[in-house]
C-alpha cells in the first residue's frame, strides 16, 4: 500500500468523526481517517469517477440514480462506445470511511442515507416511537452498497422462476446464472460449489479474511440442532440456506461497493457522463406516443434542467423517487402502464409489486429482491 498518492485528494463526506456521538470516540474517528485517507487503495483518488459540471441536452440512455443498479447499468450500457450514456446522482461520491465494513453503522443516519421510516405497524417495531421502523437507503454514489452489510447474496433460484414462470422473459434462474458469473471475480471458487461461480468479473467476492471466534460457535452449534451449515457452505450454489461464514463484497477487506466495482473502472469513458448532487425530479412523457422522453433534473447548483433521451430512461433510484413521483406528478396508472408498454426500463419486481407509496414490512420480501439487478448486469 502507497502512503503517498500521486493525485488530489477529493475529501468527500462525511468523516468518520462527524458520524460518531463525540467525546473521546471524536479523537479516535478522526485519528483513524487520517489513517484510512493516506492509505491510496482506500482513498483511491486517482481511480475514482470523474464527475461533469454540466451535462449535454441529449444522450442515448439517461440513468437516474447511481445506486448498486445505476452503478452497474450505467458502466455495462457505456461498454458500447456509440452509446452515449448520462448516470444521475443525488448524493455525492463516497466517503473513504466507508470502506471500513465495521463502520457501516456510522453512516446509517447520516447525511448519505435518505433516512426513510416505514408506516406504523402492527406487530412489528414495537419498541421504536409509534412503531414506525427507520429503513436506512444509500443517498450517495454507490447507494446503499456503501453502507449495507457487504453479504454476496443472490437471492432463491424459486423468485427468479416465478418471475419467468409469470411471462417474464429471461428471467429464470438459469437465464441470469451467466450474468451472475460474468460480473463476479470469486477468490474462493474452488471451495464453492462447482458452476455457481465466476471469476474475471469486476466484483471481487471472497469471505472476509478475518473470522471471529463466535462464528465457528455459531456453526458448531448450527450443527448440533441439525441444520445445514459448514464455515464453507455455499448460499449462491445448489442451496440459498443454510449457516456459513457469508462470502461478501470485499477487496482485501474494505468495503466493494458497486461504484467502486463498475463505475471507477469507467472513469475514462467518454461517452460515459456522471452528475453528482442532481436529482430527477420528473421525467416527461408524450401525450400522444405515451413515450417517455426526457428528464427534469435539479442540478448542482439548484438550476432545473431538462436533458432529452434518444433511446431509454432508466430509472433505478431507490423507493423514494417512486413515492415522489407518484405523489406529484404521474398517476398510479399511467405509471404502470408507461413502466410496462414504454420506454423506461425497471427491474420485474417494481413491474410487479405494486409502487409503493408507503414502505411497509410485510412488502420487505419484494424490497429485498430489489438487489438482484446490480448482480446480474
Ligand atoms: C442496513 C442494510 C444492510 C444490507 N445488507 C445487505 C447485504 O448484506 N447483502 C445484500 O445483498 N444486500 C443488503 N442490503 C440491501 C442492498 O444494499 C440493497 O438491496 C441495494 O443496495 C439496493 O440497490 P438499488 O440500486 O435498488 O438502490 P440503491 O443502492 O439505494 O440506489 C438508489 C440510488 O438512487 C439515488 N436516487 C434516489 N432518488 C433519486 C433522484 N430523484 N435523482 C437521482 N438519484 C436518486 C439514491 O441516492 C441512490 O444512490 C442491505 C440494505 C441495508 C439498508
Amino acid at each position: 500500500m502507497a502512503l503517498t498518492c500521486d493525485c488530489p485528494m477529493s475529501q468527500p463526506g462525511p468523516t468518520l468523526a462527524s458520524t460518531c456521538g463525540g467525546g473521546a470516540f471524536m479523537l479516535f474517528m478522526g485519528l483513524l481517517e487520517v489513517f484510512l485517507r493516506s492509505q491510496c487503495d482506500l482513498e483511491d483518488p486517482c481511480g475514482r469517477t470523474q464527475f461533469r459540471q454540466h451535462m449535454d441536452s441529449v444522450y442515448d440512455f439517461i440513468v437516474i440514480g447511481g445506486g448498486s443498479a445505476g452503478s452497474v447499468v450505467a458502466s455495462r450500457l457505456s461498454e458500447v462506445p456509440h452509446w452515449k450514456v448520462l448516470l444521475v446522482e443525488a448524493g455525492f461520491d463516497e466517503p473513504t470511511g466507508a470502506q471500513v465494513p465495521s463502520m457501516f453503522l456510522n453512516f446509517i443516519g447520516s447525511s448519505i442515507d435518505w433516512g426513510y421510516s416505514t408506516e406504523p405497524e402492527p406487530a412489528a417495531c414495537l419498541g421504536e416511537k409509534d412503531r414506525k421502523c427507520y429503513w436506512p437507503r444509500g443517498k450517495v454514489l454507490g447507494g446503499t452498497s456503501v453502507m449495507n452489510g457487504m453479504m454476496y447474496m443472490r437471492g432463491s433460484r424459486k423468485d427468479y422462476d416465478s418471475w419467468a414462470a409469470a411471462g417474464i422473459e429471461g428471467w429464470s434462474y438459469d437465464e441470469v446464472l451467466p450474468f451472475f458469473l460474468k460480473s463476479e471475480d470469486n477468490k474462493q471458487v474452488d471451495k464453492m460449489d462447482r458452476g455457481y461461480h465466476g471469476t474475471g468479473g469486476p466484483l471481487t467476492v471472497s469471505q472476509f479474511p478475518y473470522h471471529p471466534p463466535l462464528s465457528y460457535s455459531l456453526i458448531k452449534a448450527a450443527e448440533e440442532l441439525g441444520y445445514p451449515a459448514g464455515e464453507l457452505r455455499d448460499l449462491n450454489g445448489e442451496h440459498h440456506t443454510g449457516f456459513a461464514i457469508a462470502q461478501t463484497t470485499n477487496r482485501n477487506g474494505s468495503r466493494l461497493s458497486v461504484a467502486r466495482a463498475f463505475l471507477r473502472p469507467a472513469r475514462d469513458r467518454p461517452n460515459l457522463h456522471v452528475m453528482l448532487n442532481t436529482t430527477a425530479t420528473r421525467i416527461l412523457i408524450d401525450e400522444t406516443t405515451k413515450q417517455a422522453y426526457a428528464v427534469e433534473v435539479r442540478n448542482s447548483r439548484g438550476e432545473t434542467e431538462t436533458i432529452f433521451a434518444n433511446n431509454e430512461i432508466v430509472l433505478r433510484s431507490n423507493e423514494g423517487i417512486i413515492q415522489y413521483f407518484i405523489g406529484k406528478y404521474i398517476g398510479l396508472i399511467s405509471l404502470i402502464f408507461n413502466l410496462i408498454f414504454n420506454n423506461i426500463i425497471f427491474e420485474p419486481k417494481i413491474i410487479k409489486c405494486r409502487p409503493i407509496t408507503k414502505i411497509r414490512l410485510d412488502n420487505f420480501k419484494n424490497n429485498i429482491d430489489e438487489k438482484l439487478i446490480e448482480m446480474v448486469w
